[in-house]
């Protein structure tokens, strides 16, 4: 038999130097990714200092050893999600299923370009993907394709629901919530469209779209409308659209309704009083989900679903000749990008791992921290947005400078390993915390409330 030796494989080590490289690298790097962990809490969140190793090749080859070497600074110098105090952004902890699901992954290094490439993680994804889309409600027809990010995605769908609509290469307009991603814009820049023709509707005081103002604003269009947007999970403070009362606008109007369930949309995964927090999903035409965040797959991990998927390949498709024909559209007909890593086996091993039960408690937990910190900050004179899933946002109540405040603040509380983010929202700066992290306990949450109080009684 012939053999394929990973410790064969080409490398170009001084002469007379023994390779065992691979193998060698995969158990070591497995052996001190122990020793990393472990040591995780004692990093901060965001390192005070950043030294880079050396970038380029060295002339001969590197041993695992000195592969080791090269390694450490970039875990010392790297952003640490592991840190009980990291409550900054959409970045929890990776699921440990699909931390060892990114590695089979890369070692298969199959393609999702095409189907005889990647024969059965493209069937896989595909199932994997029909079952979210049902579950979520979109019918038994639904299904979709996982792309590299949320803004990816909500591209994807965007250019879908333009072509379905016969609108290529016309002026169109998107409406979406004040309080929208920025990859709306993105979205309309790709379809070489102005920015203007993001048209904002009013939220209410709760942060979501009032949906008689955006009826209004419809009544008034001239020109044609690509499609209503409702966020499902806002990005400063996790308001959820009423995704049921737009869609039926949009049906009484014949528009196409894009949910944007970056944040939000795994609530759906969830039992039913999860499943209430983003009521009405079901009405989607297209949905955005990204289990990176909230569910903490490893990176990336988003998807885009459709209740009629085939419109993907109707809006993307271009002959792939050099690809052997498949019964269904290739992974690289339905969608942005040709060659494409299977990215499904992280996150089906990933929602293997937790479970049903594993789901609603990582959502549960989250949600029960959000309430913890809203409850302790709740006596300090705070201006504090509502919201409607486990993010946190305030600034102080009394007139003032919030930009000096939340930057000050901020690294009082980075100097205790809190990182908590710095958006700007309606002229002001807040800070704001996500508690997606499951390690983040009562004592981080004290911490902050402490930290916050102080800012405020100097
Ligand atoms: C994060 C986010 C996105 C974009 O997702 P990426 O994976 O960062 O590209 C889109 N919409 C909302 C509401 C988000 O929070």
């Amino acid at each position: 038999m012939q053999s394929t030796d990973l410790d064969t494989f080409p490398c170009s080590l001084p002469p007379g130097r023994q390779s065992h490289t691979m193998l060698a690298l995969i158990r070591q790097v497995v052996t001190r990714l122990e020793q990393w962990h472990e040591d995780a809490p004692q990093r901060l969140p965001l390192p005070r200092s950043i030294p880079l190793p050396p970038v380029a090749p060295a002339p001969w080859g590197l041993d695992a050893a000195r592969l080791m070497e090269d390694l450490e600074p970039v875990v010392r110098g790297s952003y640490n999600p592991w840190h009980p105090g990291a409550m900054a952004h959409l970045d929890p902890p990776p699921n440990p299923a699909s931390v060892a699901g990114e590695l089979v992954c890369a070692w298969l290094n199959n393609n999702m370009l095409a189907e005889e490439l990647s024969p059965l993680l493209s069937r896989l994804e595909r199932r994997l993907l029909g079952w979210i889309a049902q579950r979520l409600g979109l019918g038994d027809d639904a299904g979709g394709v996982m792309a590299s990010g949320g803004t990816i995605c909500t591209i994807t769908a965007l250019v879908t629901a333009r072509h379905q609509r016969g609108l290529d290469g016309q002026q169109a307009c998107l409406y979406a919530s004040a309080d929208c991603h920025n990859s709306l814009a993105k979205a309309l820049r790709v379809m070489g469209l102005p920015a203007a023709a993001l048209r904002l509707a009013p939220t209410d005081a709760s942060g979501r779209l009032d949906p008689h103002r955006l009826d209004e604003a419809l009544e008034k269009e001239t020109e044609p409308i690509l499609a209503v947007v409702a966020t499902a999970g806002t990005t400063v403070r996790g308001a959820v659209d009423p995704i049921g009362p737009m869609g039926d606008i949009c049906r009484r109007r014949g528009l196409w309704l894009h949910v944007d369930g970056a944040i939000g949309a795994v609530c759906g995964l969830g039992g039913q009083r999860h499943q209430e927090r983003v009521a009405h999903m079901d009405r989607a035409d297209s949905l955005t989900m990204n289990p990176q965040k909230w569910l903490g797959i490893a990176k990336t991990s988003a998807m885009v679903l459709l209740r009629q998927p085939q419109a993907l390949a109707d809006a993307f498709a271009a002959p792939l000749a050099y690809m052997e024909p498949a019964r269904v559209a290739h992974g690289g007909d339905c969608g942005l990008q040709g060659t494409r890593p299977a990215e499904v086996l992280k996150l089906w091993l990933g929602l293997r791992h937790l479970g049903q039960h594993g789901i609603e408690e990582l959502l549960d937990g989250a949600l029960q921290r959000a309430r913890t910190l809203r409850h302790a900050l709740a006596p300090l004179p705070l201006i504090m947005p509502s919201g409607d899933l486990h993010i946190v946002c305030f600034r102080p109540r009394t007139a003032g400078s919030s930009e000096a405040w939340s930057r000050h603040t901020r690294q009082l509380l980075l100097d205790q390993g809190l990182m908590l983010s710095r958006p700007r929202y309606r002229g002001e700066r807040y800070l704001k915390a996500v508690l997606g992290n499951p390690f983040t306990g009562v004592e981080q949450i004290a911490a902050v409330a402490d930290a916050v109080s102080a800012s405020l009684f100097r």
